[in-house]
């Protein structure tokens, strides 16, 4: 057994010969930039693309299996050069109809073991919405209806950034997940925490309690790899490995979340869109103090206020500690040329946040810059809560 990170959710922004799937990301986040990025410079070992359900990205998925760097193995899933191990998903929006009668849509992670898994689940998820060539379109599926169609082709699914306010299931579609799955609530094995949450915020929730957190980066671009990923324990990289340690399996395990302090998310607290403001106040905070316009966009940390039903936090004993950090873009006085400076002298990321001493990284960077790096480790510095799609920010 041993320790790997993983970050089980980025997305693709353009195919290898340019055509657009996820429109709003990175062009240059295609397929096989994403395994160079893990193996380069992240030092992420098991990687999940959620858009392979995509025609264009199953197409540049046979190429890159061809180029010889890559290749599918028995327990699932595709690792490059023997370190990196891509998992095939998709991310597949949903239609509820939300504890009010009103329509709700959430986003859902589904996982696949194989190419002729995900290309097999492709062609069915095409029956149910308008553009299978593009990432997370709107689906007339539920969630309750797409978990069968998951599993048919041997995947798992997981709600995906499950308290955001625009796309999830708690966020506008409902105060229980249980209301969603029914019977099949046993079956979804994990839920991701998404950036403006934590693990103790979460824990406010008792139905959450049996369910394994995730915490992924949500990519639009190659550097946001990694913002947020687990450090899990498998007995190897592989789809197979995967599931067992969401479903604490065998020994195989979630050993520590690493995550954002949710107060940097961009959806943390309530946001007037009228006002173009964070609203100030005790959560949860449900209306504007300037304005009388109801076009809020309600705060994840505010919505949690309003649906937990534990007294405190209080995390299963199996629970994962969760770590905090910043990555180095929110950083004050760190840019790109001293992100390529840190990474070459130290590899990765992750190193540079967690492991490298003031002396190792002042002896590259100069003292001033490096102390904002320990400081933000040790979580010393301010942070300016974000809201509405705006990120907080580090002072
Ligand atoms: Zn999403
Ligand atoms: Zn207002």
């Amino acid at each position: 057994m041993y320790e790997i990170y993983a970050d089980m959710h980025v997305h693709i922004g353009r195919s290898e010969n340019g055509k657009p799937i996820k429109i709003t990301a990175a062009k240059s986040l295609n397929f096989a930039n994403i395994a160079k990025e893990c193996y380069e410079r992240k030092g992420i070992n098991l990687v999940g693309i959620i858009d392979c359900a995509s025609p264009y990205v199953i197409e540049d998925i046979d190429n890159f299996l061809k180029s010889g760097d890559a290749y599918e193995i028995e327990d699932g899933g595709i690792v490059y050069k023997d370190k990196v191990c891509i998992i095939l998903g998709s991310e597949v929006e949903t239609s509820e109809i939300n504890d009010n009668g009103k329509k709700g849509s959430a986003h859902n992670l589904c996982y696949f073991p194989t190419l002729a898994d995900i290309k097999a689940f492709s062609n069915e998820l095409r029956l149910h919405l308008k553009n299978i060539t593009l990432s997370t379109q709107r689906t007339d599926l539920s969630g309750y209806d797409l978990i069968d169609i998951v599993e048919k082709y041997n995947g798992i699914l997981i709600p995906a950034h499950c308290f955001t306010p625009h796309k999830s299931y708690y966020g506008n579609c409902t105060d229980s997940l249980k209301k969603i799955f029914k019977e099949k609530y046993d079956r979804i094995p994990a839920i991701e925490l998404g950036l403006s949450s934590d693990t103790y915020l979460a824990d406010q929730i008792s139905e959450l309690e049996g369910k394994t957190f995730l915490t992924n980066s949500d990519a639009h671009s190659l550097p946001k790899i990694a913002r947020e990923y687990n450090k899990m324990e498998l007995g190897g990289i592989s789809f197979k490995e995967f599931v067992k340690a969401v479903k604490n399996e065998e020994g195989r395990k979630i050993v520590a979340n690493y995550g954002l302090d949710p107060k940097l998310g961009k959806y943390h607290r309530t946001f007037c869109e009228k006002c173009n403001k964070r609203i100030p106040g005790p959560a949860p905070v449900l209306k504007c103090d300037t304005c009388v316009s109801h076009n809020i966009t309600m705060g994840v940390f505010d919505r949690i206020e309003i649906i937990k039903d534990k007294k405190e936090s209080i995390s299963p004993k199996n629970r994962p500690e969760y770590i905090y950090q910043i990555p180095l873009t929110f950083i004050p006085g760190i840019g790109g040329k001293t992100i390529d400076k840190l990474l070459e002298h130290f590899g990765t990321e992750m190193t540079i946040l967690h492991k490298l001493s003031s002396d190792d990284i002042e002896a590259v960077i100069g003292s001033k810059i490096a102390k904002n790096i320990i400081d933000a480790r040790e979580g010393k510095m301010h942070i300016i809560e974000g809201g509405g799609g705006v990120y907080g920010k580090v002072e």
